[in-house]
C-alpha cells in the first residue's frame, strides 16, 4: 500500500516570522497516526531555517525549483547538491507557473529531474493540462508529452525514486477544483502508462493531486485509488487549512 505525501508548496510568500510562526503551528497540530508524511516547500532563502525548524518532527521539507546544471556560472540559479546540502529531501520541478511564466520545455524539466536525483533529492515531477487543451480532448497527450520527456531522460527505474503531481492548470489557485473522478482518471492513466513499462514502479510510485485541494475536498480526492496525497498551494499557508488536509489524509490511513 502506497503511504500518503502531503505537500504544500508556499510559492514567493512567506518571512521569518509567518513561517516560523505557520511550521509552530503545524507541529504542534499534526495529526496522530502513520501511513501518511508532510512536507513542506518554502523559498530558497528560507530553506535552511525551515530546515532547522522543523528538527526532531516528522516534517520534512523541500525546494520549489532547482537547476539542471550542476554548478558553475549560472547567476541566480541553485544547483541541486546546494539544496541537499541545506537539508532538503524533495524539489519540485516542472511546475506549471515555472513552464508557463519561465519557459520551461519538458526537456529541462527532464534535465531538472535528472540532475535531482542524481543529488540525492526526490523530485515531485509536475504534469497537468490547461482548460483549452482540457475541452479540446487533449489532457492525456499532454500529460503523456510531460511524462514521456522524464522516461526518455532518466528511464521507468527512476520513477521508483520520485513523486508525480498531476496539477490540472485550470485548478491551481482558482478556487476550481477537479471532482475526484476528473482526477482519478487521470491519475490511473499516469500509472497505467508507467505499467506499461514496470508495473512494480507504477505499483508504487506516489501521484498527488494538486489544485485548489483544501480541508473540505481532501477527503473524496483522497479516497480515490490512484490519488496518493496532495500538492497543495494556498491552502498550505495557514497550518489549520494544511492541518485539515493532513487530518483527512489520516483518518482514511486509520
Ligand atoms: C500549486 O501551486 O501546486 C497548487 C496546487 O496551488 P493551489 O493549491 O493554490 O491551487
Amino acid at each position: 500500500m502506497r503511504d500518503f505525501l502531503v505537500a504544500g508548496n508556499w510559492k514567493m510568500n512567506g518571512s521569518s516570522a509567518a513561517n516560523a510562526e505557520l511550521i509552530d503551528g503545524i507541529v504542534a497540530g499534526l495529526p496522530a497516526g502513520s501511513g501518511f508524511s508532510l512536507l513542506v516547500c518554502p523559498p530558497f532563502p528560507y530553506v535552511a531555517a525551515v530546515v532547522s525548524q522543523v528538527q526532531g518532527s516528522p516534517v520534512k521539507v523541500g525546494a520549489q525549483n532547482v537547476s539542471e546544471h550542476e554548478k558553475g556560472a549560472f547567476t541566480g540559479e541553485v544547483a541541486p547538491a546546494m539544496l541537499r546540502d541545506s537539508g532538503c529531501e524533495y524539489v519540485i520541478v516542472g511546475h506549471s507557473e515555472r513552464r508557463s511564466i519561465y519557459g520551461e520545455s519538458s526537456a529541462q524539466v527532464a534535465a531538472k529531474f535528472v540532475a535531482a536525483q542524481a543529488a540525492g533529492l526526490t523530485p515531485i515531477l509536475c504534469v497537468g493540462e490547461t482548460l483549452e487543451e482540457r475541452e479540446a480532448g487533449s489532457t492525456e497527450a499532454v500529460v503523456d508529452e510531460q511524462l514521456d520527456a522524464v522516461l526518455d531522460a532518466a528511464g521507468i527505474d527512476a520513477l521508483g525514486a520520485a513523486v508525480i503531481a498531476y496539477e490540472p492548470v485550470w485548478a491551481i489557485g482558482t478556487g476550481m477544483t477537479a471532482t475526484p473522478e476528473q482526477a482519478q482518471d487521470v491519475h490511473r492513466h499516469i500509472r497505467e502508462r508507467l505499467a506499461a513499462q514496470n508495473a512494480d514502479i507504477a505499483a508504487g510510485v506516489q501521484i498527488l493531486y494538486g489544485g485548489s485541494m483544501k480541508g473540505d475536498n481532501a477527503a473524496g480526492l483522497l479516497a480515490q485509488p490512484d490519488i496518493d496525497g496532495g500538492l497543495i498551494g494556498g491552502a498550505s499557508l495557514k497550518a489549520g487549512d494544511f492541518l485539515a488536509i493532513a487530518e483527512a489524509a489520516a483518518s482514511i490511513k486509520t
